[in-house]
């Protein structure tokens, strides 16, 4: 389920990502959606309701989010830990670190 998160950071370029992934079997139950901004910039709409949990829980995921072998088979890159202080000075930009894993054995399996 980590993975799969890495993987939501990843592709929406750590601006929009799901969490608090739980599931019975291969059904999913209870995720959150997290996004940098809260608000649609077009619109002013909050963005997914008052579940948004927002910034603070993809700094979280950056910082404690520890790669599994499936982050090696899905070829994520390695996540940049960003620090509570670095998403207020980043604005509405995060940045994407591009380097991939090198090997399995990098990470913990
Ligand atoms: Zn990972």
């Amino acid at each position: 389920m980590s993975a799969f998160a890495h993987w939501t950071y990843t592709k929406y370029n750590g601006k929009l990502m799901l969490v608090d992934l739980q599931g019975v079997g291969l059904k999913l139950t209870d995720i959150a959606v997290a996004t940098w901004d809260l608000l649609d910039k077009a619109t002013n709409d909050l963005l997914f309701g008052m579940d948004n949990i927002a910034r603070k829980a993809i700094v979280d995921f950056t910082q404690n989010h520890k790669c599994s072998v499936y982050c090696v088979y899905l070829s994520l890159p390695v996540i940049e830990v960003l620090s509570d202080t670095m998403s207020e000075y980043l604005g509405s930009e995060v940045q994407i670190n591009q380097n991939e894993h090198e090997t399995a054995e990098e990470v913990a399996l």
